[in-house]
């Protein structure tokens, strides 16, 4: 039995929490930065809790014997355990939880969407306990306090992985595998490493020195990383096959979702990623070719759809010094709380409001967008009408026009962010012949195997586009199955 899973039955042996606590303590969220002072730059607009302000909200989980919480996190983070080390203040052993499970609790403290909170008991008749604020003040306590250091692995099993693409489920994987003893080459098409993590999500929800505080820590662990090669392209495939023993592609879901209505070809039409990458490398102080900068400086922008991704345009958009900022979507307002259909424990489609809609600009559900309307090749407003979502004979969702609703939205930038359809199949998905499922995404057996022998797929690759605590559950699935796969079993975690 390892340390941890006699430190987790410990815990549970013992009586957790205080047992009390949650009718003593109300969920309190920490602070975030002010308003006006977050929107005049990039930086975080959360603030890590204080120690105390932890403890008590930790003493809100009441050891409800059957943590769903446990359940709703696809990590599996043993979050009652940790919890209650919180509570009584013993840091370390928290951080030794915490980590058992979880590769990179700095990020999923930060911007997960936190299901495990949906699934808290204390949530079916009060409010959840702030688990993701309580996993984020363990990981940055750790940090001061210089425990999280490398470990170098001591021994060496001789075998060679590469793992293509460093997104959240590379950076699990290699880190898994790393750990088992494996020579790991991570090879990364853009400049740096990260996936979205650096060239999607904005500093104001991750500043990117947090990224490269866990990026020093597997480098001096051993990882390799090699960057700005573009795998199938600038490495041929039959390199990749000779060389490695395995191969665990993590290469995301990046191709857009398009709204091809009348006007799609104006400029000042962009894709979401288009737009937040730029944003990302010129907050990093890379250099934007001036000839195409997406910029939203003294601009009405428009965002049609309300997903996570359109939010962080918002965000951005803001930031940048829009006169005005709209969000557009066809699908009705989700109801402010669960209902029946989606019933505790599940994750519930509700409305969310992020930091980037509390900054300003309007919402819009129900609405269509039909036309983009321009002047000298220049988009200027978007044609709309009312929908009605509705079901058809065989009780598909169908959404009814409502007649006399047309409106227009007045845009001089258009960002579309609907969503992303499957990975990019030119370059290397075409010449590795791997299959792909029903929705486009690389098909992968229940051992993350691809079609073709050796090679494995984890992450939005295989899942679709999804959630970085999704990413790093896939790359520890991966992880294992692939060291299953090199020596016969592993010692490594399942998932
Ligand atoms: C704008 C945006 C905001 C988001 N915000 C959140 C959030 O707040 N919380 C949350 O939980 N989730 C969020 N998500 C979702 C989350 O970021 C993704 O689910 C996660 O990053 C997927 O990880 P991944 O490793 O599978 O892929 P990615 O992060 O997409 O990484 C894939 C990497 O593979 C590289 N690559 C591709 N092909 C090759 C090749 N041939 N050779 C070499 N490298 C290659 C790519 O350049 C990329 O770096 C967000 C997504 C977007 C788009
Ligand atoms: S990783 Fe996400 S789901 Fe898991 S405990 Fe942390 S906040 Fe909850």
């Amino acid at each position: 039995m390892g340390t941890v899973e006699i430190l987790s039955r410990q815990v549970r042996g013992s009586d957790m929490g205080d047992i009390k606590g949650f009718l003593k303590v109300e969920r309190q969220t920490a602070k975030c930065r002010p308003v006006c002072v977050r929107i005049k730059d990039f930086g975080e607009v959360g603030v890590i809790p204080k120690a105390a302000h932890s403890q008590e909200q930790a003493s809100r989980c009441m050891d409800c014997g059957t943590p769903f919480c446990h359940w709703g996190c696809p990590i599996g983070n043993y979050i009652p355990e940790w919890n209650d080390m919180v509570f009584r203040g013993r840091w370390v052993e928290a951080f030794r939880l915490l980590t058992a499970t979880n590769n990179f609790p700095e990020i999923t403290g930060r911007i997960c969407p936190a299901p495990c909170e949906y699934s808290c008991v204390l949530g079916i008749n009060d409010d959840a306990v702030t688990i993701r604020e309580n996993e984020l003040a363990i990981i940055e306590r750790a940090f001061k306090e210089g425990i999280v250091k490398p470990n170098p692995v001591k021994r060496r099993t001789g075998k060679k992985v590469a793992v293509v693409g460093s997104g959240p489920a590379g950076l699990a994987a290699a880190d898994q595998l790393n750990q088992a003893g494996h020579k790991i080459v991570v090879f990364e098409k853009d400049d740096k490493i990260g996936g979205i993590l650096r060239y999607g999500i904005p500093d104001f929800k991750l500043e990117k020195w947090i990224l490269d505080r866990r990026l020093k820590i597997l480098e001096k662990e051993g990882i390799e990383f090699i960057t700005a090669i573009n795998v199938g392209r600038d490495y041929p495939i039959s390199k990749l096959r000779n060389q490695f023993d395995a191969v665990c592609l993590t290469c995301g879901s990046r191709q857009p979702r398009d709204l091809t209505i009348e006007g799609r070809n104006l400029s000042g039409i962009h894709f979401a990623m288009d737009y937040l990458v730029q944003a990302n490398r010129r907050a990093a102080g890379e250099h934007t070719a001036i000839d195409n900068l997406i910029d939203a400086k003294g601009k009405k922008v428009v965002v049609i759809g309300a997903g996570d991704t359109g939010a962080d345009c918002i965000g951005v958009a803001h930031r940048q010094g829009a006169s005005c900022v709209a969000q557009i979507e066809i699908m009705p307002k989700p109801a402010a709380c669960r209902s029946g259909e989606y019933a505790w424990p599940r994750y519930p489609l509700i409305l969310k409001t992020s930091t980037s809609h509390e900054e300003g600009g309007t919402r819009e559900w129900s609405v269509l967008a039909k036309k983009f309307i321009g002047e000298n090749g220049q988009v200027k407003k978007i044609a709309c009408a009312r929908v009605k979502l509705e079901k058809d004979a065989g009780g598909c969702p169908l959404m009814r026009e409502l007649p006399g609703t047309g409106f227009e939205i007045e845009a001089d930038l258009a960002i579309l962010a609907l969503g992303f359809l499957c990975p990019e199949r030119k370059g290397l998905i075409e010449k590795l012949k791997v299959q792909l499922d029903s929705r486009g995404n690389v098909k992968a057996d229940e051992n993350h195997m691809t079609s073709v022998q050796g090679i494995f797929a984890a992450g939005d690759m295989r899942r679709g586009q999804s959630l970085i605590v999704w990413a790093i559950a896939e790359g520890r699935g991966a992880a294992y199955n692939i060291d299953k796969y090199l020596m016969g079993v592993s010692n490594l975690p399942a998932f």
